[in-house]
């Protein structure tokens, strides 16, 4: 039953000289059903490498060891999956850290350009094995009030999935004076994203193609951590997507 409902029910009452709490539960519950589907998510999410190396291990034991070829196979099956695990249990733990605001974000001016240039050089191996151009179109002024720490993961994160989306051309940072603020962004000239995943793609675990992601080493946590992390800076995120590319957007306050 919506609010209003409650209010027009009880209306001849608040006339009188009764005093009604009301106390509206919908929201709570729905914090309770997004709290129970994040819990069998990460489980489900967890469970998938601990049975792949579990599998690898029994097989190895059972033989598999003896022979060098097969034995270095499934050593590498479990190097991978110990891999993820290690990646989604550090996203997971962010994420609770953020959630519950025992990140502290420390805010001061941060250079954009610096932070943006710094950002791709981590990613210069892999853009070149792909080759894929790596920019940045960061104006001089460019500074805001963030976290240096979080705002590098926000660039990272963004970086990151731009990268392993992108098959051919090339990945942009930029930023873009609006008002009291700046837009950064990152930008890929990839496939681009259908328009009704958009409204959703920032939420957690939630992925355009689940196989795809996973093979990239994607955690479906990277964007979640992204939103948390500029809204605790006091800025919005945001994407833009069609054939030429997306474009991901944080807006944060200039310094
Ligand atoms: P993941 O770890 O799966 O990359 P994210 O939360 O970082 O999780 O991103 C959620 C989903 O959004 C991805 O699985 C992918 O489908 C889509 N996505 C994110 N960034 C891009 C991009 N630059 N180009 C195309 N798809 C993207």
């Amino acid at each position: 039953i919506q609010r209003r409902t409650y209010l027009a029910a009880l209306s001849p009452l608040l006339r009188g000289e009764v005093l009604v709490l009301l106390r509206d539960v919908t929201d709570a519950r729905r914090a309770e059903a997004t709290r129970r589907d994040f819990v069998a998510n990460a489980s489900h999410e967890l469970r998938t490498p601990i049975a792949a190396i579990r599998a690898a291990a029994e097989t190895l034991l059972s033989g598999a060891v003896e022979d060098p070829a097969a034995g270095r196979a499934f050593v590498e099956i479990v190097a991978r999956h110990a891999e993820r695990l290690s990646r989604l249990t550090q996203d997971l733990l962010d994420l609770s850290r953020i959630e519950s605001r025992q990140w502290t974000f420390e805010l001061a001016p941060v250079g954009v350009g610096a932070l943006a240039r710094q950002v791709l050089e981590l990613f210069a191996s892999a853009a070149r094995a792909k080759g894929l151009a790596l920019r940045a179109e960061v104006p001089a002024g460019a500074v805001v009030r963030a976290d240096g720490r979080a705002l590098e993961q926000v660039l990272v994160n963004l970086v990151d999935n731009a990268v392993k989306y992108t098959a051919a051309g090339s990945v942009t940072v930029s930023a873009a004076r609006d008002g009291d603020a700046w837009v950064v962004s990152v930008a890929d000239t990839g496939p681009g994203i259908e328009r009704h995943h958009l409204p959703r793609l920032f939420e957690r675990f939630y992925r355009v193609d689940s196989g795809r992601s996973r093979d990239q080493g994607g955690t479906g946590l990277g964007l979640a951590i992204v939103k948390h992390l500029v809204q605790g800076m006091g800025g919005e995120v945001g994407v833009e997507s069609g054939a030429g590319g997306t474009r991901l957007w944080a807006r944060l306050p200039a310094a």
